[in-house]
C-alpha cells in the first residue's frame, strides 16, 4: 500500500479459506458476490425477514454469509450464548428483533476491545473475551455449568447447556457415530 499500512491475516482451520481482494466493487469477488448484507447494518426488518423465511438451526442461518455477512463460527457461538438461545432452535422461531439487538452489542464489544490492537494481539485478546467458543469442559462464567461442544466433519461449536439449552445436551452425531 503507497501509504505503508499493511494488515496481517491468519486462518485457524486447515481449509484455505481464506482470501484478500482488493476492488472497487464487491461484484467483482465471486465468493462475495452473493454475500448478504452486512451484520453491523442489516436492519430490524430485513433480518426478521431473513430468519422468518428459514427452518433451518440459528447456527446454521448466523453463519451463512449470503444471508448476513460477517459472522464467523467463533462469534455465532458467542453472540447464541449471550442470546440465550440453543445453537439448533429453527430460525423461524427465534425472536429476530431481540436476537439482532445481541449480535450488535457482541460484535459492537469486540469491535471497541479490538480497535487500535496490533495485528500480533489481536488473536489472543479475542480469544479472552469468548465466553463459551473454544471453552468446552471450561466452567460458563454466567451460570457456572460446564461449557459443552458438538463437532462436525471438520468444525464444532460449544454452548453452555445451563444458559442455552435448559440443561440439555444436544446430539453430538460424530460421537454418536463413532460409539454405533
Ligand atoms: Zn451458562
Amino acid at each position: 500500500m503507497a501509504s505503508g499500512a499493511g494488515f496481517d491475516i491468519s486462518e485457524a482451520g486447515t481449509k484455505k479459506n481464506a482470501a484478500v481482494s482488493l476492488v472497487t466493487d464487491r461484484a467483482e469477488v465471486s465468493a462475495i458476490a452473493n454475500a448478504g448484507p452486512d451484520a453491523l447494518s442489516i436492519g430490524v426488518e430485513e433480518f426478521t425477514a431473513a430468519l422468518a423465511g428459514s427452518t433451518a438451526r440459528i447456527k446454521t442461518v448466523l453463519g451463512d454469509q449470503n444471508l448476513i455477512a460477517g459472522i464467523g463460527n467463533a462469534y455465532s457461538d458467542e453472540i447464541l450464548h449471550t442470546a440465550q438461545l440453543s445453537p439448533f432452535a429453527p430460525a423461524n422461531r427465534v425472536d429476530a428483533p431481540a436476537l439482532l439487538e445481541t449480535i450488535r452489542e457482541v460484535l459492537g464489544q469486540a469491535r471497541e476491545a479490538l480497535f487500535d490492537l496490533p495485528p500480533a494481539k489481536v488473536k489472543a485478546a479475542k480469544k479472552r473475551t469468548f465466553c463459551v467458543h473454544g471453552r468446552a469442559g471450561q466452567t460458563c462464567p454466567v451460570c457456572g455449568s460446564t461449557i459443552a461442544e458438538v463437532s462436525y466433519a471438520d468444525k464444532s461449536l460449544q454452548y453452555c447447556p445451563g444458559c442455552q439449552t435448559g440443561g440439555k445436551k444436544l446430539s453430538d452425531r460424530r460421537m454418536d457415530r463413532l460409539l454405533k
